[in-house]
């Protein structure tokens, strides 16, 4: 931490500043310029915290230099992390070696459109299931999901095809029953600041994926993640959804950015979602070739049989030309990248 002091401030500010921060076990290293007295902070971050520097007499600025969050950084864990899905035995990797294809209908709707949505999203190279039975809707009056009986779809759907399978969990109180049907737990964009939210998936047990708010900055994506590693769970993979701009033409815009600020900052794994980021399917596919090329650790897609008839998100979901497109461009790109297919394995880590 650096503190800067106002250009008028006098020796006896700045020995007070070194008195505070000696008197919580740090170590302040003062440096006299021409204008201004720099003071180097070397201890426990959080002590200083509780110092309130930044409101003493002759203080005009604090910077911290190390980075916020610590079990989500790649200063405290130097190696990039793959996160496993599925039941033992059969899992799907999400990490740096290999590129993961996760597709699905935006909603469960029916046994017979998860299973076509499904078979579809198998076909086109996916190794993962979406899904969403908890729909958290922008309108009370739009279609809310079929809670429970959607759970139990998607993990019959998912079973019969042998996908592991995620979906959203909105409430605390449904993590519970969420974990009973899925294999990892999705926290959306509308709830990444929810920290009771992610405090319990941080404490239910299940790989969990971590949608980044639309009005979220990178680092307070990167907080919610240390919310729920600091429970206990770093299984947590990152998804880049599109973020809220002046751009109408989308329905958020995608920060392709993101992926390798992320994966710099962090060392959990980062896929993208082209779909929510843009609202529109004739932009999934150019989307998906920029986040591979962008160096993402894999997609997740809306797939659906009959787009012009889905309960949610139905102009974003993929099926004919735009699907085998995309299925091309996720066979052929990422071995450009240096990445295999997440394949399901027997080899647990
Ligand atoms: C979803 O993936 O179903 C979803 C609602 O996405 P987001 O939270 O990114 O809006
Ligand atoms: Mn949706």
């Amino acid at each position: 931490m650096v503190v800067v002091m106002l250009p008028g401030a006098t020796p006896e500010d700045v020995s007070h500043v070194v008195e505070r921060v000696e008197a919580v076990g740090g170590e302040a290293f003062v440096s006299v310029g021409v204008d201004r007295t720099i003071i180097g902070l070397v201890g426990d971050i959080d002590s200083f915290h509780h110092l309130n520097l930044r409101a003493m007499r002759g203080v005009a600025a604090v910077y911290r230099i190390s980075v916020p969050y610590k079990l989500v950084s790649r200063q405290h864990h130097p190696d990039r992390s793959t996160v496993w899905v599925g039941r033992p035995g059969r899992q799907v990797p999400i990490g740096p070696a290999t590129f993961t294809f996760i597709a699905g209908p935006c909603a469960v709707e029916s046994p017979d459109q998860t299973l076509e949505a499904a078979t579809m999203a198998r076909a086109a190279g996916a190794t993962v299931l979406r899904g969403g039975a908890f729909k958290p809707r922008t309108s009370p009056y739009a279609f809310q999901g079929l809670g429970v009986r959607g759970l139990e779809i998607l993990a019959a759907v998912g079973q019969s095809l042998g996908l592991p399978v995620v979906t959203e969990v909105v409430d605390p109180r449904d993590v519970e029953v969420v974990c009973e049907h899925a294999d990892m737990l999705q926290v959306g964009s509308a709830s990444m600041g929810n920290s009771g939210l992610l405090e319990a998936v941080g404490e239910a047990g299940k790989p969990v994926l971590l949608k980044r708010g639309m009005t979220a900055t990178i680092e307070e994506w990167l907080m919610a993640a240390e919310y729920v590693a600091q429970r206990g769970n770093l299984e947590i993979v990152l998804c880049e959804r599109g973020i809220r701009t002046f751009e109408p033409t989308t329905r958020n815009t995608l920060d392709v950015s993101a992926v390798p600020i992320a994966q710099i900052e962090s060392h959990l794994p980062v896929v993208v979602d082209p779909s929510h980021a843009s609202g529109r399917r004739d932009l999934v596919v150019p989307l998906s070739r920029a986040a591979i090329a962008a160096g993402a650790d894999g997609l997740m897609v809306d797939v659906h049989p009959d787009p012009e008839v889905a309960l949610c998100d139905g102009p974003q979901s993929l099926h004919g030309p735009e699907l085998r497109a995309l299925a091309q461009a996720v066979r052929q790109l990422p071995p450009m990248m240096g990445r295999k297919p997440a394949e399901p394995t027997t080899v647990t880590p």
